[in-house]
């Protein structure tokens, strides 16, 4: 499958190939497989150095699962994994564990995952001592200096987890992850259980670190606006697929798959004089466990063809570096002209 990426000439950060995450069905008293829950299903994507790369879809295409499985935290059912040009997919827990320290996570609710007998100046210090970056009084002194990065005072340092805000945990979490100095941070919707304005500020909390410490980010999120602001290329998953790639710019001024046009046209926009036309995809998204035949999304596409239902579009490389899984698009066709000129087409729905 064709790859686009941010790094080019030069070996990325992150390449992940056809991705694949399966969850049994296990029934009955013997706990026989009775069948799979689709959750990633060849999911291929790179990483620049110094990169972010949002991961978008509705809940349950699976973006949370291809991060999970990136980290190992959950072992993929097939595919590569490489960080730096080394393959770690094959990896066992023990060998994986300092390619682990350049790979961080930043969970949506970082509470469940602070020990809570800890305080918050034990837990952005543990990882430096487990990975022995730093220990006594230099321990201490980094992770001071940290807590006055990420926006928190060095009196925080003594309390506990459920003494601070949803934003200050959040910045614990950003904090303990940046005690190890990793490469990469894998955000699973990081920012999705705050207010808006704290959002914001965890967000440009996230870009200005990124400036300082060369960190590539996986941002994995529902919220388009959010992923706008911190992207510089985004991929849209449908049911357990990538269904397009591309620079943040050309995604959000022109977007060539039906179900990111009807992503997009429900972004406001933050001008009384711009409207865009809304496009209600009727329907629910179908079960991952029995996924389509075909194209994944045409049971909901308002431009679907006969030849969807059956035949599954290929990802294709429509212009340098935009990726578009669709029938509809030929490289250099833009999806309003190839929807005009194709009389199968039904309509769309508004
Ligand atoms: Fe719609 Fe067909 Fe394209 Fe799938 S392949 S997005 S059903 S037009």
């Amino acid at each position: 499958m064709a790859e686009a990426s941010g790094a080019q000439g030069r070996t990325p950060l992150l390449e992940v190939k056809n991705l694949k995450k399966h969850f049994p069905i296990r029934k009955g008293i013997l706990s026989r497989v009775s069948g799979h829950v689709y959750a990633v299903d060849g999911v291929s994507f790179q990483i620049g150095h110094g990169e972010t790369l949002g991961l978008v879809g509705e809940s349950g295409c699976g973006k949370s699962t291809v991060g999970k499985a990136v980290l190992k935290l959950i072992d993929p059912t097939a595919g590569e994994v490489y960080l730096k040009g080394k393959k770690i997919s094959d990896l066992g827990q023990l060998e994986i564990r300092p390619y682990r320290r350049d790979m961080q996570v930043i969970f949506q609710d970082p509470y469940s995952s602070l020990n809570p007998r800890m305080s918050a100046g034990e837990i952005v210090g543990e990882p430096m001592y487990n990975y022995g970056l730093a220990f006594g009084k230099e321990k201490e002194e980094k992770t001071r200096q940290l807590f006055a990065r990420v926006g928190l005072r060095a009196e925080h340092m003594l309390k506990y987890p459920h003494e601070f805000s949803g934003g200050q945990r959040q910045r614990l979490g950003i904090a303990r992850a940046l005690a190890v100095n990793p490469s990469l941070i894998i955000g699973d919707e990081p920012v999705s259980a705050l207010d808006v304005s704290v959002q914001a500020q965890v967000i440009n909390l996230m870009m200005d670190l990124q400036q300082e410490f060369k960190l590539s980010y996986l941002f994995v999120a529902h919220d388009l606006a959010v992923v706008e602001h911190i992207s510089h290329r985004v991929a849209v998953m449908y049911l357990g697929k990538i269904v397009e790639m591309t620079d943040k710019r050309t995604l959000f001024t022109s977007p060539q798959h039906p179900y990111t046009e009807a992503l997009l046209s429900a972004v406001p926009i933050p001008s009384p004089k711009m409207k865009r036309k809304r496009i209600i995809l009727t329907g629910d998204v179908p079960s991952p466990i029995r996924p389509p035949p075909g194209c994944r999304f045409h049971t909901r596409c308002p431009y679907v063809m006969d030849h969807c239902k059956v035949a599954e579009p290929p990802m294709q490389e429509v212009e340098p570096g935009h990726l578009v899984a669709c029938h509809l698009r030929q490289p250099g066709q833009a999806l309003a002209a190839a929807a005009a000129s194709n009389p199968a087409l039904t309509a769309p729905a508004h």
